[in-house]
C-alpha cells in the first residue's frame, strides 16, 4: 500500500516509514507529487494535521498521513504551542526560536518551567474520508536555562528529560524515538492501522 506523507522533512519520513513498515506501507513524500504546502490555519494541532492530510490526499490520490506537533510551556500559558515553528517570527530558525524561548523564561525558577511536546498524527484513506484515524502522544519535561547537547532539532537542546536526567538533544535516535511525543503517536497509529476498519 502506498501512502502520501504530508511533510517535506526527510527525517520524519524515515521515522514514519520505519514505524509503519509492518503494515506493508510505503510512504511517499508529498514533494514527489509536486504538492505545495497547505495553509495551516486550524486552531488546534488536530485541525492542522487534518488540513495537511486532506491536501496531500487530494493532490496525490493516495491515502495520506500528516502530523502536527509543538511545545507547550506552562509559564507561557501553553505557548508557543501551535506556533512553535515560528515563535521568534515567521521565518525564524530553530536557534532563533530557542533564544526567544530562553528570553521569555528569563528569571522563571526551575519548578515553574514545566513543558511538554505534543504530536498528533492523522491518517485518511482518501481526501473525503469522514473517519480519519487520529493518534497522539505527549512528552513531559521542563525547559532548561541553557542549551545542552547537539543532537535532535528544534527545541531539543532546551528540553530536559527528567526520566533520563539529560536534554532531548543528548538522547540518541532510538532513545528519543522510544520516549518522544512523535514515537508515542506513531506506535498508537500503528495499532490503529492494525485494527480492521
Ligand atoms: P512541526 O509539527 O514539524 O511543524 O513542528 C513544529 C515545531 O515544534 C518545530 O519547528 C519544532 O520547533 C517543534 N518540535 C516538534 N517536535 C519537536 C521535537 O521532537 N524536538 C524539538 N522540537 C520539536
Amino acid at each position: 500500500m502506498k501512502i502520501c506523507c504530508a511533510t517535506h522533512n526527510a527525517g520524519k519520513i524515515r521515522e514514519f516509514s520505519g514505524a509503519l513498515a509492518e503494515h506493508g506501507a510505503t510512504l511517499i513524500a508529498q514533494d514527489a507529487f509536486g504538492v505545495t504546502p497547505a495553509v495551516e490555519d486550524g486552531l488546534t494541532f488536530v485541525e492542522n494535521a487534518l488540513i495537511k492530510a486532506r491536501h496531500a490526499a487530494a493532490a496525490s490520490g493516495l491515502p495520506a498521513l500528516a502530523d502536527d506537533s509543538g511545545l507547550e510551556v506552562d509559564a507561557l500559558g501553553g505557548r508557543p504551542g501551535l506556533h512553535s515553528a515560528r515563535f521568534a517570527g515567521v521565518h525564524a530558525n530553530d536557534a532563533q526560536n530557542r533564544a526567544a524561548l530562553l528570553a521569555a523564561l528569563a528569571g522563571v525558577p526551575e519548578a515553574l518551567r514545566g513543558a511538554r511536546f505534543y504530536c498528533v498524527l492523522v491518517y485518511i484513506r482518501h481526501a473525503h474520508d469522514s473517519r480519519p484515524l487520529i493518534a497522539d502522544g505527549l512528552w513531559e519535561g521542563r525547559i532548561l536555562t541553557a542549551e545542552r547537547g547537539t543532537g535532535g532539532f528544534g527545541y531539543d537542546p532546551l528540553f530536559y528529560v527528567p526520566t533520563h536526567d539529560c536534554s532531548a538533544a543528548e538522547l540518541d535516535f532510538e532513545q528519543k524515538r522510544a520516549l518522544s511525543h512523535r514515537g508515542q503517536a506513531l506506535r498508537a497509529m500503528s495499532r490503529l492501522l492494525g485494527t480492521p476498519s
